[in-house]
């Protein structure tokens, strides 16, 4: 790619298409195509602090996929092709926990796979084997540094949460939203998996920013809590969008060069044959 040398680029951005607005300066779009075809959309490569960053649409520009048809393969490769070691990707969610807030920010730590997504899950279907571990799936690195950047902001976020990933687009029942919740676990999304899983399978960093826009349907039952709808989760997704962009600016400008975590040694001991 002649644009420009291929490892300056290590920052990825996944998120809304709020974040193209994000840079400052020359942006360029580049179209990068992978064998497994082509991501959401045109990247966008801009300056942040001195670092290159790459900003991917999760759903497109014209918020095109929904969460079941994301080309998840060809954005983590795309990502990977122009040199990214490290993802910070924001999603939407919904909350299990009465004390998990609409307008709250949550680190993700663990989740659990809720999809049926199997086949899509993984770059790996032979000959070449790899069991990429899971134990801890977030990087402990930009987990450390968004959780001490969203402190010094002053900005209302829980530095470890479950997230029960789900096949979508609908939302959840009573009764799942209910059963998740009993199960320990803190939040709902519909993207979260198996992007991390494929970025881990490439030795590449993943963050999760979750920013709370609803209260899924379980918590309705006992409290006067209206169950989600889109109209709320777009217009609590609007409201806290600056939040987020602060968060995220803070995360890019505090990661250092070179990665102190685990995420690509386990990449490279996952792999069987
Ligand atoms: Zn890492």
């Amino acid at each position: 790619m002649k644009f420009m040398a291929k490892n300056q680029i290590k920052i990825g951005l996944i998120g809304g298409t709020g974040f193209y607005k994000f840079f400052k300066g020359k942006t360029k779009e580049v179209e990068v195509r992978t064998k497994f075809g082509s991501p959401s959309d045109k990247i966008t490569i801009g300056n942040l602090f001195g670092k290159k960053v790459a900003f991917l649409p999760r759903h497109g520009k014209k918020h095109q996929f929904p969460p079941h048809l994301v080309p998840y393969k060809a954005n983590i490769a795309a990502l990977k092709k122009l040199g990214v070691e490290r993802i910070i990707a924001t999603t939407a969610v919904g909350s299990l926990r009465e004390n998990i807030k609409p307008g709250d920010f949550v680190i993700c730590d663990q989740f659990v796979d809720r999809t049926l997504r199997g086949k899509e899950s993984t770059f790996f279907n032979g000959p070449q084997v790899v069991h990429i571990e899971m134990a801890y799936p977030y990087c402990s690195e930009l987990r450390k540094i968004a959780i001490t950047q969203a402190q010094k902001l002053k900005i209302r976020t829980h530095s470890k949460g479950i997230v029960v990933v789900i096949e979508g687009p609908r939302f959840s029942t009573l009764a799942e939203s209910l059963w998740f919740s009993k199960s320990g676990w803190d939040l709902v999304n519909m993207t979260q998996y198996p992007e991390i899983v494929l970025a881990s399978e490439l030795g590449i960093c993943y963050l999760n920013i979750s920013l709370v826009t609803d209260y899924d349907v379980g918590i309705y039952s006992k409290k006067n809590i209206k169950p989600v709808s889109i109209e709320e989760v777009l217009k609590n997704f609007e409201n806290n969008t600056e939040k987020l962009k602060k968060i995220v600016l803070a995360i890019i400008k505090n990661i250092s060069e070179k990665r102190e975590c685990e995420c690509e040694s386990k990449a490279k001991r996952a792999i069987l044959s």
